[in-house]
């Protein structure tokens, strides 16, 4: 008799229409729809995290933390608890946005000349790069702050992933094969990214049980295991000798890190940044990160154009770009008000006519003192090429808090070294500084100070109630990803998972325009037309987002094809 009902269920079944595709919770999809909560990240272990922190009463936080915990394990080169990274969170209770500084800072001993000299390659790759870690404290404090779950809870999900191991898949493969030649030059992480001497093939299940027993320990011992106890020894004897492989001629140089350094540690709770624009308001992440105020000062400036195309978008941005670039970074004084002022917008979109300016375009005097048209006089300042790695992940909950979170270890695999016996790479964060000499440079490295970041998780209110959440990994390419997916949005019409998906383009004040293939097809003959000169950038950015339409109801995108793809999924499918 059951298989008499199991079978009639299961030919009624087979005649509904077919799920589509993004309704399986068990494969990566790029869109998901829905209520309770929603999440996008670029992995679905970290999704499924997040999804069931959700389900079992966790909230945004909770979830963006165990979300990003998972991604430590699963996306190893470009998130961990011993990088740095930037939350922007809206608490629904509190009606209120609040941000996070969890980034690296440079040890007590170093000083602005401490690159100098140094070849960025060699900086990329040594002790003297890894910044003191930043995300665990960042963890602590957001959960302590704003969450429900402990840190040992909101670990547990990526111990599981660890213990149990993931699918290596091609994203993965390829990031351990660029990194072959200096992952086999120290011992530790050679041991763990190249068993049997090379990476782990598509396909195979790979286990970091040294990573799962570091949360473990993590989850029993608390945050000052590594902020002054065993755990920090350990990073700092290994940031002081990098265990280099025997016969190797790569010259790992050591770092200037201390106990002291962790000691003295706090991630932070800053203001964000806030532009009003097309009459929604939209908030990012302060200094030391250049995000909120490059991508607050770029729509700033379309706002104060007649109308708004690909060619205004990189105009707005290379202008933003060259003030990022002169006035941001972790120092006091930097203008962030003027910077983020209308009147200043106002004053650099006067200089953007039909035709493209000539990179490096000066900065401008954000003083207050607004003329209707100022030609700058100041000296542009070079912006230094930086990488696709990072990670970024959204996450809402059913109480309408929001997260929008960005971590990082900066390169691809970090500087490279795994300390040994914990299964985790350490940051190399602190290439983001100017290396110089660079007399003036806001971004000259200094005791304590943390490297400028491009980092911009930002979330988009109308009427005083959330509306967008958007990130993305890629170096400084990451403002202007998160900039062309608002102007896609709210510009130019498209639906949000039409906005990621679409092709991209970067202008950092230099003078060829990166941009995707796509983009090159679409939009090549139109803007050379207007003097633009453009040059291919194979991929930019890896974004995720999330829209509310509708008050419950929550659409979650990650990217369709970049990266591999990501994994958007919500607790209650629409
Ligand atoms: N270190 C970079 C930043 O903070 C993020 C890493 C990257 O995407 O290059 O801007």
């Amino acid at each position: 008799m059951r298989r008499v009902i199991y079978s009639a269920a299961a030919v009624l079944i087979s005649l509904l229409p077919a799920a589509p595709a993004s309704a399986d919770p068990q494969q990566k999809n790029p869109v998901a729809e829905g209520y309770g909560g929603a999440v996008a990240t670029v992995d679905l272990d970290a999704s499924k995290a997040a999804i069931s922190v959700l389900k079992r009463g966790g909230n945004a936080v909770d979830a963006a933390v165990a979300a990003g915990a998972v991604l430590g394990v699963t996306e190893p080169y470009s998130a961990g608890l011993t990088g740095g990274g930037f939350m922007v969170l809206y608490d629904a209770k509190q009606r209120r946005v609040f941000t996070i500084d969890g980034r690296e800072t440079a040890p007590r001993a170093m000083n602005s000349t401490s690159f100098e000299g140094i070849p960025f390659d060699e900086g990329v790759t040594s002790g003297l790069s890894a910044g003191v870690p930043g995300t665990l404290a960042h963890w602590d404090l957001a959960l302590r702050r704003f969450g429900t779950l402990s840190l040992g809870q909101a670990l547990q999900p990526a111990i599981d992933v660890a213990s149990r191991g993931f699918v290596v898949d091609q994203t993965f493969y390829d990031q351990t094969a660029a990194n072959v030649a200096r992952f086999k030059d120290i011992t530790s992480t050679a041991a763990l990214y190249l068993p049997n001497g090379a990476p782990p093939p598509v396909g195979s299940v790979f286990r970091n049980p040294e990573l799962a027993n570091t949360y473990r320990e993590l989850a029993r011992r608390g945050p000052g295991w590594l902020y002054g106890g065993r755990l920090g020894k350990e990073i700092v004897a290994t940031v002081k000798k990098p265990p280099v492989t025997p016969g190797s001629t790569r010259n790992v140089r050591p770092g200037l890190m201390e106990l002291s350094d962790l000691r003295a540690y706090r991630a932070l709770l800053r203001e964000p940044t806030k532009v009003s624009y097309n009459g929604m308001d939209v908030y990012g992440m302060a200094p030391p990160s250049s995000g909120g105020s490059t991508v607050g000062e770029a729509l700033n400036i379309l706002e104060a154009l007649p109308k708004v195309g690909v060619h205004e978008y990189l105009e707005a941005s290379r202008l933003a770009f060259a003030d990022r670039n002169a006035y941001v970074g972790d120092l006091p004084g930097v203008p962030l008000r003027e910077l983020l002022s209308d009147g200043f917008a106002k004053e650099r979109a006067c200089l953007i006519g039909d035709r493209a300016l000539t990179s490096p375009v000066a900065p401008g005097n954000p003083d207050g003192r607004y003329g209707p048209c100022a030609t700058p006089t100041g000296t542009a300042t070079p912006i230094a090429d930086e990488g696709p790695e990072t990670t970024h992940l959204v996450v809402a909950d059913r109480w309408g808090n929001v997260v929008a979170y960005n971590l990082t270890i900066e390169s691809t695999g970090g500087n490279g070294i795994v300390v040994p016996g914990r299964g985790v790479l350490l940051n190399n964060e602190l290439t983001d500084f100017t290396f110089g000499p660079a007399p003036g440079d806001p971004n000259l490295p200094g005791p304590g100070k943390r490297p400028r970041s491009s980092m911009a998780p930002t979330l988009v209110f109308d009427h005083g109630r959330p509306v967008l959440a958007a990130g993305s990994p890629g170096g400084s390419t990451i403002i202007t990803t998160v900039l062309q997916i608002l102007v896609n949005r709210y510009e130019l019409g498209m639906s949000l998972p039409d906005a990621l998906a679409a092709p991209r383009a970067t202008q950092r004040n230099t003078a060829q325009t990166q941009a995707e293939q796509a983009f090159l097809d679409k939009y090549r003959t139109e803007l050379e037309a207007k003097g633009h000169s453009l040059v291919l950038n194979p991929e930019i950015g890896a974004a995720t987002a999330l829209e509310f339409r509708g008050r419950d109801l929550v659409q979650a995108v990650a990217e369709p094809v970049r990266r591999g793809g990501g994994s958007a999924l919500v607790v209650q499918p629409r």
